[in-house]
């Protein structure tokens, strides 16, 4: 089977030298395999994304030379796209029915505050404790939280060797969308790496903590999960991740002040 990979940007900011290094891996191990690279937008988020962040990560991404074979470029990016998370509210509703049929979804009618008032945090996590399980609450207007089977995930990351996690213990029966309606990243990009057909995972180290669950939702959806490979994030000098917080210098800053893509291109190890 040919290796389909994918970039999936968040619309919430400009591209930093942080995405050059993930880009440069997600092409690099498509190319390494004959492979390829889908470009999906991932504005699942509503009331963080921006629309206007796309056709700036597609310049930025052109000009760079990272041109993804399938879904959103900048030649290529309709309204509405099965590649923009925005657009598919109908197919992840369609994905949560499944789940539901199978009563592996419950909704659960309690705030943030009182999980947490509930719970200690545990590794940086808050932990739902399943409070709402059985008490058979309506989907629509409450959260909805994925049933997760007992018991911990193993598998095997292309980088960092073998990985046991239990995302019942790290987060419990996780939210896959909120009261208000809105559909959560791990549900999201599950839904979207199984349609998009893609079978090899490339990103960064810090998103590693999830595989297990998304793990448990391939298997839910009755679905093979992907090969994962996760990379090493490109920190500061004093260690710290880069990202927009920082205010890290975006692509389309560096751009614009005269400094050559192969010099960006030059920076990442
Ligand atoms: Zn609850």
């Amino acid at each position: 089977m040919k290796t389909r990979t994918r970039f999936a940007p968040s619309l919430t900011g400009y591209l930093h030298l942080g995405h050059v290094l993930h880009m440069g891996w997600v092409w690099g191990e498509a190319r390494a395999r004959g492979g390829e690279v889908v470009c999906r937008m991932e504005d699942h988020d509503l009331s963080r994304s921006r629309p206007e962040y796309e056709p700036a990560i597609l310049a930025d991404m052109e000009w760079l030379g990272f041109v993804p074979d399938l879904g959103i470029s900048a030649g290529h990016a309709p309204h509405p796209s099965p590649y923009r998370q925005s657009d598919c509210g109908a197919f992840y509703g369609e994905a949560l029915d499944f789940l539901a049929e199978k009563g592996l979804v419950y909704g659960c009618e309690c705030s943030r505050k009182q999980i947490q008032a509930r719970q200690a945090w545990a590794g940086g996590e808050l932990r739902y404790d399943g409070a709402c399980a059985k008490k058979n609450l309506p989907l629509v207007g409450n959260t909805v939280r994925f049933r997760l089977p007992p018991g911990a995930v193993e598998f095997r990351d292309l980088e960092m060797g073998d990985r046991i996690q239990s995302p019942e213990s790290q987060c419990g029966d996780f939210s896959l969308r909120d009261r208000d309606g809105q559909w959560t990243y791990q549900f999201c990009c599950v839904c979207d790496d199984i349609r998009h057909g893609i079978n090899l995972v490339v990103r960064g180290a810090d998103i590693l903590a999830s595989t297990g669950r998304q793990i448990r939702l391939f298997q839910a959806l009755e679905h093979a999960p992907p090969d994962y490979l996760h990379h090493a994030l490109l920190t500061d000098s004093k260690g710290r991740k880069l990202s927009k917080r920082q205010r890290s210098e975006s692509i389309a800053a560096l751009r614009e002040a005269g400094i050559p893509a192969g010099e960006l291109l030059a920076k990442i190890p």
